[in-house]
């Protein structure tokens, strides 16, 4: 029996004590951060950057990668430090129309503080790897054909613009996806994406073609949340004993779903005033 090589891609949201209502199941505090990524430098893990996985060529010893979704404004105050402390490399799929200075490109509604495009390039110049993550968060699989395409061009041409590097990855807001969403992401210039699917990445080897079930656009990510405690980062992170409750989609539907339901009472409350 062939064993596939997998690489865990851990994703985490914000990096906060007391983060907004609705979104607290997906913050995980700074100290459990700091915790986690001492682990990780005490087990010996190499992160690298989310697009390595679509590049090939990982480290030999326990590559891992660490992303971040949205662009909070804690990920530069409590993440950054705690990434640069440890030379981890880590990747920030961020949302353009929500940063604090988008002026007349702001779209959506963010849920809590983000960051400034100073602050992004602060990340980038620090090595964090940027990624888009849509322009407006919507669900890009409800959306029609131009909207979608002025989504994924949109966001990609704003952090191009504003980083002056070329922007080759992103994430599906929500983890959404769909054959549409992945062949517009494809013609939108994208070579890799992540979705959440909490199970590990497959991930190719230098000689012969991608393993069975490895789709470079829809790289699956496992959460990690507020009640993750440090023995279950622990068995997550080592990728052979991830916990069998990170494979149920149940509990991440619900923690999506929560999400959802914020937004569309933002929207609500949007609408009315
Ligand atoms: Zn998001």
């Amino acid at each position: 029996m062939t064993v596939l090589p997998t690489v865990p891609v851990l994703m985490y949201h914000s990096i906060a004590d007391s983060p907004p209502r609705g979104t607290a199941g997906l913050a995980v505090t700074p100290g459990a951060f700091a915790e986690q990524m001492a682990l990780l430098a005490d087990e010996g893990f190499t992160p690298v950057p989310f697009s390595a996985l679509a590049r090939g060529g990982l480290p030999a010893r326990r590559p891992i990668v660490i992303t971040f979704d949205d662009g909070y404004a804690d990920f530069h105050a409590a993440a950054l430090p705690v990434l640069a402390r440890h030379g981890f490399a880590a990747t920030v799929f961020v949302t353009t129309g929500w940063l604090a200075d988008a002026g007349r490109h702001a779209a959506g509604r963010p849920l809590d503080a983000m960051m400034a495009w100073s602050q992004v390039r602060e990340c980038a110049s620090s090595g964090v790897e940027i990624g888009a993550h849509s322009h407006g968060h919507p669900q890009l699989d409800q959306l029609p054909g131009a909207a979608l395409d002025d989504e994924l061009a949109r966001s990609r041409g704003l952090l191009e613009d504003r980083l002056g590097a070329p922007v080759t990855t992103m994430a599906y807001p929500y983890g959404y996806s769909s054959a549409r969403v992945r062949r517009a992401v494809r013609a939108a210039g994208y070579d890799s994406a992540c979705a959440v699917a909490n199970r590990l990445s497959p991930v190719p080897s230098q000689a012969g073609g991608p393993p069975r079930g490895y789709d470079a656009l829809a790289i699956p990510r496992l959460t990690v949340r507020a009640s993750t405690t440090l023995a279950t980062f622990a068995r997550v992170a080592d990728g052979r004993r991830i916990p069998l409750i990170f494979f149920s989609d149940r509990v991440l539907t619900k923690g999506y779903a929560a999400v959802r339901r914020t937004r569309y009472a933002l929207r609500r409350v949007t609408r009315r005033v």
